[in-house]
């Protein structure tokens, strides 16, 4: 197989190429899309580098908040990150190995593709890989599938544990593309599968990730996150959970929840939050919480487990904030 690479030195070299070639793919740290080129899942025309394009840095406004890079690596250690917002760091290491770390990109990550064996094996009919092939895995073994918002054509879930911290923290995402630069909360940035489940994000064929930004949230700083996974390390979530919790004179005064490995996205649960509001953090509410996180959960074949493990995810990270 052959294609064009362009290591791009503007944002605006990127776009032109995106806009003047259908099959332009973006690469950063590569670890997934040269995985899915070797496998014949995708085949680019033209691999437009962006590591040069200088989006690596952190930046603090004086506003507040935080902005980092869309190449900024996962494997980012910064004493202020990790102390505004612990969740983020902690999510970032429970991911993959040092190595792959060092490589992925905060933009990568978010854009990765699913797991789902199903879509990685292209003998296996797959609605994301080829729309109106139908889907192998709503037929097939459940244990790893979506147990919130799934459809018929896809069960498909989103494997990013950067992606649920920054549900958690109510980030940003910051596109460019060829006529506006948008900024699109994460809760919109990715999408259900709904009868198109080939269309995972938000972001148009034509555009770059060249951002996140959080916000100085009351409840950033007091924020962990919990993964459950079948190997201890070097493995994606099962199911995963992070939370944020802001507490003022006793009693939870606004709180975050979000879930891994349950959705096609990072999974809110404004159920959850809920039960905690107006209450002590102590065992009680932190039961009530687990429990309402499990509201409209429908897990598929063999997929039982999930359901329980999002119970106990969201009690241990609670309880370990607590
Ligand atoms: C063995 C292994 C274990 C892993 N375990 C985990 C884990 O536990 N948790 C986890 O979260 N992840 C895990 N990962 C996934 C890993 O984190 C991702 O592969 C990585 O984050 C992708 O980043 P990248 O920069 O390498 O993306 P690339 O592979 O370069 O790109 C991925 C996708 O993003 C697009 N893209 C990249 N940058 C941009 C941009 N700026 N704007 C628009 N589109 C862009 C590309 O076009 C491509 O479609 C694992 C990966 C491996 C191989």
């Amino acid at each position: 197989m052959s294609f064009h690479y362009t290591r791009a030195r503007h944002v605006s070299e990127a776009l032109r190429i995106l806009a003047g070639d259908e099959g332009a793919r973006l690469v950063a740290g590569g670890t997934d899309l040269s995985t899915l080129v070797r496998d014949g899942i995708v085949a680019p025309t033209h691999l437009v580098d962006v590591n040069g394009l200088g989006l690596d840095g952190i930046e603090w406004p004086r506003g507040g908040g935080v902005r980092i890079g869309a190449l900024c690596r996962n494997a980012v250690d910064d004493p202020r990150l990790r102390r505004a917002y612990p969740v983020l760091v902690e999510a970032l290491r429970s991911g993959a190995s040092p190595q792959i770390r060092n490589r992925a990109s905060f933009g990568g990550n978010l854009l990765q593709q699913t797991r789902c064996a199903y879509f990685r094996l292209p003998e296996f009919a797959c609605n994301r890989r080829a729309p109106g092939a139908g889907c192998s895995a709503a037929r097939g073994d459940g244990h790893l599938q979506a147990v919130f918002g799934a459809s018929p054509h896809c069960v498909a879930v989103h494997p990013s544990d950067l992606a649920v911290a920054l549900q958690a923290l109510d980030a940003v995402v910051v596109t460019e593309g060829p006529r506006e630069r948008r900024r699109i909360p994460v809760d919109r940035f990715f999408r259900l599968p709904g009868a198109t489940p080939h269309i995972t994000t938000e972001l148009r064929r034509d555009e770059v990730v060249t951002a996140v930004e959080l916000p100085d949230a009351p409840f950033a700083r007091r924020s962990r996150y919990v993964k459950f996974r079948e190997r201890a390390s070097y493995a994606f979530a099962l199911v995963s959970a992070a939370v944020a919790v802001e507490e003022r004179g006793g009693t939870v005064r606004s709180a975050r929840i979000a879930l891994g490995g349950v959705a096609a996205k990072p999974w809110r649960s404004t159920a959850a939050e809920q039960a905690l509001v107006g209450r002590r953090l102590d065992e009680a509410a932190i039961a009530a919480a687990g429990d309402a996180a499990t509201a409209g959960a429908r897990p598929g074949r063999g997929g039982g487990h999930k359901v329980e493990l999002v119970r106990r995810v969201v009690r241990q990270a609670l309880t370990e904030l607590g």
